[in-house]
């Protein structure tokens, strides 16, 4: 698969990127990410994987957007209040990179679901505002091998790591119990906006071998004192859903 000259002009501010080149450009082109939840940090991120040109995008959200949702989830404009999330991004992104395919599943994950909804891809990118979905989905990533890109954000402040089944510890591996799950998390924009941009700069790593991947570390950012700190983490050899690989 080449790239066409519209393509060329279009990523030639990052295919001057060092070791990134025409190549990288066609494996993001050739590549499949699915972005689990439309929200502060799905909208981001999926903007920017649709800015870089992965190929294919697929979105799930079961979710219609709201007013509360437009402090953070910002491709939802005030004319898309009350229509579903996915297909509102979907729309907003082929739009945005029409070179790019945009799928979506409005539907919720559950242990039966997650099979059909992700099955095989090549990265999927954490959205969710939810721990017993997170941990699904993590499951699923580990059972199939594909990396996960977890991140949570909470106030001015969040986290991130990428799982990379087998090499690095799993979401279990990390947090033996579920946190609290917590309605109406507090938020402000900006700080999914980041730690989703920071998603993305993983996913497209992952997938063109750039760099060194947040495997076995968790970055913490805290906006509200702007620290910032890189606690590494192991893998548990006993955890019950990567313990055997
Ligand atoms: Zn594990």
């Amino acid at each position: 698969m080449s790239l066409s000259p519209s393509e060329l002009e279009r990523y030639s501010r990052q295919l001057s990127i060092r070791g990134f080149g025409v190549e990288g450009q066609k494996k993001l082109k050739n590549s499949k990410v699915v972005v689990v939840g439309v929200g502060g940090l799905g909208c981001l991120s999926s903007l920017y994987l649709a800015a870089a040109g992965v190929g294919r995008i697929v979105l799930v959200d079961k979710g219609r957007f709201t007013l509360k949702n437009l402090n953070r989830q910002v491709l939802c404009w005030q004319k898309d209040i009350g229509r579903f999330k996915a297909e509102v991004a979907k729309e907003k992104l082929e739009e945005f990179n029409p070179e790019i395919k945009v799928e979506t599943v409005i539907e919720e994950i559950t242990e039966e679901s997650v099979q059909e909804i992700i099955g095989k891809t090549d990265v999927v990118v954490d959205g969710m505002d939810n721990w017993k979905t997170r941990f699904i989905v993590n499951k699923h990533c580990v059972k199939q091998h594909i990396p996960f890109v977890h991140a949570g954000v909470s106030e001015m402040h969040g986290q991130i790591t990428t799982i990379m089944p087998g090499e690095g510890p799993c979401l279990r591996c990390i947090f033996p119990r579920n946190p609290p799950e917590v309605e109406n998390i507090p938020i402000l924009g900006a700080t999914p906006a980041f730690f989703a941009a920071l998603q993305v700069i993983e996913t497209v790593k992952l997938i063109t071998g750039l760099g060194e991947p947040l495997v076995g570390r968790m970055l913490f950012i805290d906006g509200r004192e702007m620290a910032v700190e890189i606690v590494k983490m192991k893998r548990n050899a006993n955890c019950p859903v990567c313990g055997s690989l």
